[in-house]
């Protein structure tokens, strides 16, 4: 199954004709799961190459507009695109977020008359107290939903943080187990880890055939993990026939902070293929990211290590730092800088750092099967 992740907005704060406002698309299989959604984020997937009718899930970090004002826009253009003849269009949108979340869509869609041609539910998030200092918190009376729901709305489930493991489990499939963890910033904000299955390994067809298991439905059926009896009346187990596991792919898209919470995060992210993580400032201006919430490059490397991730991929820059693509010789804040502040922190660890860019696609190619100790 391919995967791969489009950056549709790197910069912080506010779009800009250099950098869009937060986004980035996870696609599997043709589906497409859209993190976070500043404003343009629409205009930004037009330019892409990626479909918005393809979206089918939607995770928000936190409630900050550089990460959300694009959500409302982008769910009525896609209903303006969308096909009411076509009955596969019409699945429900699933929205992950902070609490608050479906207050915000209800108000919004609601006061501008927008109308929905699909059906989408919004599940929040349970912030604990210690995720922002006090003045981030949303009182009750802020999340109450008084207004009645949107006529698309369906029921939202309410996910409160699992104490035993200290994240939260969105939802699992035949492919993926999707989890949230808890981040630090001036409002709540989460980080989210998309892990994919282990996949069974080879047949060992030479050993079959030794067997005498002739190829059919058999093979199919040990693959898929269940005990077959031949005819000879021996029960073949699929660990006999089977070589090891292929790893599943994890990738953890960090919102914005400038710490994890707890022992979520590093448990999710340990060695995670792909690790995205913001860092809006260069290390010399720590003090002030860590003030606003933010990270530098040097900490979100400190992550990154201590996850054992593979690779760092730093966004949500400062719009000061133009694209590399735009920086002339003599500008201040250059965005490779940011690099290789991370490269730095990062020496001996074997972590690849990359800087996402507007429009950048990164490939997450399958894990390859463990080595064969001999
Ligand atoms: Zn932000
Ligand atoms: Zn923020």
């Amino acid at each position: 199954m391919s995967m791969d992740m489009t950056f549709l907005g790197t910069g912080s704060a506010y779009p800009s004709p250099h950098r869009g406002a937060s986004a980035l698309v996870l696609r599997t299989d043709g589906e497409c799961w859209l993190f976070d959604c500043g404003e343009g984020t629409q205009t930004q997937l037009m330019k892409s190459q990626l479909r918005a009718g393809r979206i089918t899930k939607v995770f928000i970090s936190h409630l900050h507009g550089d990460h959300l004002f694009g959500l409302p826009g982008l769910l009525c253009t896609v209903s303006l695109n969308t096909n009411p003849d076509v009955h596969q269009s019409l699945k429900c949108v699933d929205i992950y977020g902070p609490r608050g979340l479906r207050k915000f869509l209800r108000v919004t869609l609601g006061l501008t008359g927008s109308q929905l041609l699909f059906p989408y539910g919004v599940h929040e998030l349970e912030p604990t107290p210690d995720q922002c200092p006090e003045e981030g918190q949303l009182s009750l009376e802020m999340v109450e939903e008084s207004s009645p729901p949107h006529p698309q709305e369906q029921p939202g489930r309410t996910i409160p943080l699992d104490n035993s493991t200290d994240s939260y489990l969105l939802f699992q499939d035949n492919k993926f187990v999707v989890k949230a963890f808890r981040l630090y910033h001036r409002i709540p904000s989460f980080g989210f880890c998309i892990q994919e299955h282990d996949r069974p390994g080879k047949l060992k067809t030479e050993l079959l055939k030794e067997l005498g298991v002739k190829p059919g439905p058999v093979y199919g059926r040990l693959k898929a993990g269940e005990s077959v009896v031949l005819e000879n009346g021996r029960l073949l187990l699929p660990s006999e026939v089977l070589e090891a596991n292929i790893p599943g792919r994890k990738i953890c898209v960090l919102g914005d902070c400038s710490s994890v919470l707890g022992v979520g995060a590093c448990r999710l992210c340990n060695g995670a293929d792909v690790l995205v993580h913001e860092a809006t400032l260069g290390n010399e201006h720590q003090e002030k990211a860590v003030e606003h919430g933010h990270s530098t490059p040097q900490m979100a490397a400190a992550v990154a290590r201590a996850c054992c991730a593979q690779r760092l991929v730093l966004y949500h820059f400062s719009q000061r730092y133009k694209p590399s693509s735009l920086q002339k010789e003599g500008d201040e804040d250059d965005v490779s800088e940011l690099k290789n502040q991370a490269e730095q922190a990062l020496l001996d660890s074997g972590v690849e750092v990359t800087l996402a860019e507007d429009f950048m696609t990164i490939p997450i190619p399958l894990r390859k099967p463990p080595a064969i100790k001999v």
